[in-house]
């Protein structure tokens, strides 16, 4: 009987658990029976949502048990599916994967065919999970505010949640791109971590994270939102005419506490910004855009790679908000 090692997340009679176990490939059949291909993952990562997960602390998983890992990359190792054959380089983000089907920290996944991205040239597997949900999740927020026609010498544009996974790889993005980039940080003591993946000054979050004016002094031509509630609000308040707004996080609440003011006085847009459910044309553009246009030697510096035994342990961390940038995680270390 072959096996593999896993996070392993349960729920029963005892609460929850989680657990590095050895699993068998037919456990992994009767619990991912309806992939068609099986992947050999050889780099996954901590995202909040897998934080999230780990530490039992919001719904994230809903069928037990569960291996978690949103994020993963690997090479194919057998294929039901058309499109995909053993030694293909593929990389998996979202699509319920870790929440409603057996996920990627592990050293084997059985995915679906239709959720694959192919890896795109120039970009390793851990590369690839450097950058993971949250740098993917970046690049869309950069095509948003890029699709609504945002271009580089329009103005300053304000990324929150700066020192965070999405909020480093949007910044070392938009700095790429020739864009004057803010950076919204409550970890002032980052200034030379953020000023050298591209942001052109910081402002203190706490400027934005209290309850504001509907209609502030207008400053961003663009922002990508990664924090939600009040920040969300006075990024709006404080976007110019027909500034752009991308919101993809909650890091500081679910809530909008705003007014419709800048959007029916100064034709502000905003534009929600989802990964998990994204269709594939825009995750192939995402990614082969982020292939060409990310920096490599920013990435790497925004990187710290663990241990599948460590992956546990980084859950509380990045949910207290004290990582900073990106987590890897060798699956087979
Ligand atoms: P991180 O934890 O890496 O970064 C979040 C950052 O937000 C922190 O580093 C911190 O930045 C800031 N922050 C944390 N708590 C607060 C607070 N209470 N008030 C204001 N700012 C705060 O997470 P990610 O970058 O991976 O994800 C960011 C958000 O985006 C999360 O809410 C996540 O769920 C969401 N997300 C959504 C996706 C989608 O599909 N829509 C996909 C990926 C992520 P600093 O220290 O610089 O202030």
């Amino acid at each position: 009987m072959s096996t593999f090692k896993a996070i392993y997340l349960e729920k029963g009679d005892a609460g929850f658990s989680a657990s590095l176990r050895e699993l068998s490939d037919e456990a992994l059949q009767a619990n991912a029976g309806d992939g068609d291909v099986v992947v050999r993952i050889e780099y996954s990562t901590v995202n909040y949502k897998d934080g999230l997960a780990l530490a039992n602390r919001a719904p994230v998983v809903r069928k037990w048990p569960m291996v978690p890992g949103i994020d993963g990359a690997g090479v194919v190792e057998a294929s039901e599916h058309a499109g995909f054959k053993p030694g293909d380089r593929v990389v998996l983000n979202g699509w319920g994967v870790g929440e409603t089907h057996w996920g990627c920290l592990a050293q084997k996944a059985r995915l679906k065919g239709d959720w694959l991205v192919r890896l795109p040239d120039g970009l390793s597997s851990r590369q690839a999970m450097a950058i993971g949900t949250a740098g993917y999740t970046a690049m869309l927020c950069v095509m948003a505010l890029q699709d609504q026609g945002l271009a580089a010498g329009d103005g300053e544009v304000l990324v929150t949640g700066a020192a965070g996974g999405v909020g480093s790889v949007a910044i070392a993005l938009l700095a790429g791109l020739g864009y004057r980039v803010i950076a919204s940080t409550g970890r002032q003591g980052e200034r030379d971590y953020l000023q050298t993946l591209g942001a052109a000054d910081l402002i203190d979050r706490s400027s934005l994270s209290e309850p504001g004016k509907p209609l502030q002094k207008e400053r961003w031509a663009g922002v990508v939102d990664t924090v939600g509630s009040h920040t969300l609000a006075n990024a709006c308040a404080q976007s110019r005419y027909r500034g752009v707004v991308a919101a993809c996080g909650l890091a500081q609440g679910m809530d909008l506490p705003a007014t419709v003011a800048p959007f029916i006085l100064r034709g502000v847009r905003l534009i929600g910004v989802d990964s998990v459910m994204c269709p594939m044309p825009d995750r192939e553009r995402a990614w082969s855009r982020l292939a060409l246009e990310l920096d490599a030697a920013k990435l790497e510096s925004m990187t710290r790679e663990v241990p599948l035994s460590e992956a546990l342990s980084v859950a509380p961390e990045i949910l207290a908000g004290r990582v900073r940038g990106r987590t890897v995680v060798d699956v087979n270390r």
